[in-house]
């Protein structure tokens, strides 16, 4: 936080009821974990599904809390208690009244895919003129990016905050607090589809958060998304930069290679070019990079700095990063996530191997075509020519038979493991991919000799 605000200071900011024997006293940081819960903090009781924050509020006084802030009726002695309507929007009145003083550039981003790299990248930029702060791990959500807001400091001077949604209303919900000066829009895709009814309800929820960019802020819009007009249009009070591989983007990439090492290519912006290093592997990063060259740029960033800030980009955990496995086998740990799209980008980077090996678990949530979709990535790896197919999972069987010679299928991810431990050496490249759902980071995290 940037300001230490007293007991009764947060009292009038979210407009509650305060029950302190000193309102005077001045919190040390706000925490809705109670197991998170430090000296001198407020402890938000936040409700949900599964569990009750207020039945915690005991446990954070003996961690150290010195205020509650609750919505319902409790019997605590030992703690201040600070009594709002809803502590959840309370949470976001916080966030707000902390965003409000901050006076360096936010940047917020949003879309369907390519939100955690953007937020990185982003990072990586800001920090060549900024202390930068951002989004931690994935907390983009409704508690998510309140913390995050929360979390800015007086050390601070620039900030990402990435926005995620999984229904109509939740970005704009989130952006409301946040108030960028740059809002980004990766992309639209049919990701999680169920809560939003359909792709036109993930396009409106995307496009929530140009209605909370700042009065004479930019919109970062991707000119490749079919749905880029649609965008455009929302935001047409704001200043905005389009990104992509079109000619009628404001910011292009050309001469474009890529290999195991990363992408190189040379950027087109404000009438400048300039040749970029991205040391992250495939094109899909390019696009990203754009995206945050153009929010870079909004905020007078200059293209050579922009290339040293992404020469400097480190990939994300489980996305196409670079791990060692215990035999020296070079492991490209992309078990994030996995549909048939980045599948298919995960092969056009692993091509790049002389001995390569596709390392795959089940895509989930594929609907009624979901064997026909394996199927197509066993047979696109084949087409590519890659050397060695190795599948779990009942759907991955088809991505086998239609990969032929060279493929092998088993029940269990130990035996993959197994197998490959027997096979491969430092002579070989393992791409290892799947859903989320497949884990198959834990085939990863056995390879690099863990337990
Ligand atoms: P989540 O919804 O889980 O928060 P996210 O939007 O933050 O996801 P990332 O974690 O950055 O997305 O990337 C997840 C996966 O999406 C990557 O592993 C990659 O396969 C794919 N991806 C990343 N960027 C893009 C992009 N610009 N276009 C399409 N796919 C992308
Ligand atoms: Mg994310």
């Amino acid at each position: 936080m940037l300001k230490q605000w007293s007991i009764a200071e947060v009292c009038a900011l979210v407009n509650g009821q305060c029950h302190a024997p000193d309102p005077e006293l001045r919190i040390a940081a706000i925490a809705t974990d109670s197991r998170k819960v430090g000296a001198g903090d407020l402890y938000v009781a936040l409700s949900g599904e599964r569990f009750n924050g207020h039945d915690f509020i005991a446990a954070a006084a003996e961690q150290g809390a010195v205020a509650a802030l609750v919505d319902q009726d409790v019997a605590v002695d030992g703690i201040a208690l600070i009594r709002v309507a809803d502590c959840l929007t309370a949470l976001g009145e916080l966030a707000g009244a902390n965003r409000a003083v901050f006076t360096g550039p936010v940047i917020s981003v949003t879309g369907s895919a390519g939100k955690t790299s953007v937020k990185q990248l982003m990072s990586s930029v800001l920090s060549v003129k900024y202390n930068t702060w951002m989004t931690q791990g994935n907390l983009n959500n409704h508690i998510g990016a309140p913390l995050s807001l929360l979390a800015i400091n007086k050390q601070h001077e620039a900030a990402v905050i990435e926005l995620g949604a999984s229904g109509l209303g939740e970005i704009g919900y989130t952006a409301k607090w946040v108030k960028p000066q740059v809002g980004i829009i990766t992309n639209a895709a049919e990701a999680h589809i169920e809560g939003f009814g359909s792709l036109e309800g993930i396009v409106q929820t995307k496009g929530e958060l140009l209605d909370f960019i700042q009065p004479g802020g930019t919109a970062v819009l991707n000119a490749d998304d079919v749905f880029y007009s649609q965008w455009a249009q929302r935001a047409q009070a704001l200043k905005q930069i389009s990104f992509g591989l079109s000619e009628s983007a404001d910011v292009r990439a050309t001469d474009i290679s890529a290999d195991l090492t990363g992408c190189r290519f040379m950027l087109h912006l404000a009438g400048e070019s300039v040749q970029v290093t991205l040391p992250l592997l495939g094109l899909h990063n390019v696009r990203n990079a754009l995206a945050v060259a153009a929010a870079a740029s909004a905020i007078g960033m200059t293209p050579t700095e922009i290339a040293q800030g992404l020469a400097a980009a480190e990939a994300v955990g489980g996305r196409l990063q670079w791990v060692k496995g215990q035999a020296g086998q070079r492991i490209l740990n992309d078990a994030y996530n996995a549909n048939p799209a980045s599948m298919k980008a995960a092969v056009d980077v692993l091509k790049n191997a002389t001995s390569s090996w596709l390392v795959i678990g089940d895509m989930a949530e594929l609907g009624s075509d979901e064997l026909a979709l394996h199927a197509d990535v066993g047979r696109y790896a084949r087409e590519q020519e890659i050397k060695h197919l190795i599948a779990t999972g009942p759907r991955c069987q088809q991505a086998t038979e239609a990969f032929g010679a060279g493929a092998h299928w088993f029940a269990t991810k130990e035996e993959v493991v197994r197998f490959l431990q027997q096979k491969t050496s430092d002579q070989d490249v393992i791409l290892v991919k799947g859903s989320r759902s497949a884990g198959m980071d834990q085939v990863v995290h056995a390879l690099r000799g863990n337990t």
